[in-house]
C-alpha cells in the first residue's frame, strides 16, 4: 500500500517536472511521518525513500533513534519553541522552520557546542494567513518597510556562526483554489531570488508543496516537497 502510494507520488512528480521542463532529480521527496508509526517509516525506507519529516520534537525523539538504516535524513518541518531547540539539533539534518533571530541565535550556539554546521531553511509567511508560522513576508514586494525589516532580520541570522542557510520554506494557505496557491509559491521563489542577491550567496532550496498542492509547487520551482497523507493516508 505505502509502496504503491510512493510510486504514484513519484509518477506525479515526474509529470509535474515534465510540464515544468525540470529533471525529477531536482525534487527531493520528504515523507512526512508525523503521527505515523515506525513500522510505516520502515515500509517507506524499503520502498526506497531516504528523507523523512517530523513536526514535533517529543515524537521525533522517540521515533528517530529506532531507525538505524544508514543515510536516512531527517527534516524538522514544525515550529520549534526555543526551549526545545536543544533536542532538535542532534536529531535533524535540515531544519525547515527557522522563523526568528532569537531561535537562530539559540541554534547557532547549540550547533557550535556540537561542533557542527546546522543546515536551515528560513520559513516565510508570504500568504498572511493568521495561523501561519514564519518570518513576516506578507506583501514583501509592495511594502518597502516590510522588506527592509525582513532583510535586516535575515542578514542578522546569516551573520551567525555555525548556521548554513540553504533556502526558504513556506506553507500555502489551506484552500483548493489554485489561483490563491500558485501566487504564494511564485512569491516565495521571487523572495528567494531577491534574498540570494541581498545576502550575496546562493539559496538553492525551496521547500514548498504538500499532498494537496505539490504539483503546483514543483511547477513554481520547489526543490523539496513535504508529503504526508498521499503516502501514509489520512492522519487520525
Ligand atoms: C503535516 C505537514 C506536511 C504534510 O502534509 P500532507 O498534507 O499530509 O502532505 C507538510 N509540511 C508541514 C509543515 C506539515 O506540518
Amino acid at each position: 500500500m505505502i509502496a504503491e502510494n510512493i510510486a504514484q507520488v513519484q509518477a506525479s512528480i515526474a509529470q509535474a517536472c515534465e510540464r515544468a521542463g525540470r529533471s525529477p532529480q531536482s525534487v527531493t521527496l520528504v515523507a512526512v511521518t508525523k503521527t505515523k508509526p515506525v513500522t510505516m517509516i520502515r515500509e517507506a525506507i524499503d520502498a526506497g525513500l531516504r528523507h523523512f519529516g517530523e513536526n514535533r520534537v517529543e515524537e521525533a525523539s522517540e521515533k528517530i533513534p529506532q531507525i538505524t538504516t544508514p543515510d536516512v535524513h531527517w527534516h524538522m518541518i514544525g515550529h520549534v519553541q526555543s526551549r526545545k531547540a536543544k533536542q532538535v539539533v542532534p536529531l535533524f539534518d535540515l531544519i525547515h522552520s527557522l522563523d526568528s533571530l532569537k531561535l537562530a541565535d539559540k541554534y547557532a550556539r547549540l550547533a557550535q557546542e556540537h561542533n557542527r554546521t546546522l543546515n536551515v531553511l528560513l520559513q516565510m509567511n508570504v500568504s498572511g494567513e493568521e495561523s501561519k508560522e514564519g518570518l513576516d513576508a506578507v506583501n514583501w514586494e509592495a511594502d518597502a518597510d516590510k522588506r527592509a525589516a525582513l532583510w535586516a532580520e535575515t542578514r542578522a541570522i546569516a551573520a551567525l556562526p555555525a548556521l548554513n542557510i540553504t533556502g526558504l520554506m513556506t506553507v500555502a494557505p489551506f484552500t483548493d483554489d489554485e489561483g490563491i496557491i500558485r501566487p504564494v509559491f511564485a512569491s516565495l521563489r521571487r523572495l528567494r531570488d531577491a534574498l540570494s542577491e541581498e545576502l550575496a550567496r546562493p539559496l538553492p532550496q525551496l521547500s514548498m508543496g504538500m499532498t494537496d498542492d505539490y504539483p503546483i509547487a514543483i511547477e513554481e520551482g520547489a526543490t523539496i516537497i513535504r508529503i504526508g497523507r498521499a503516502i501514509f493516508g489520512e492522519r487520525s
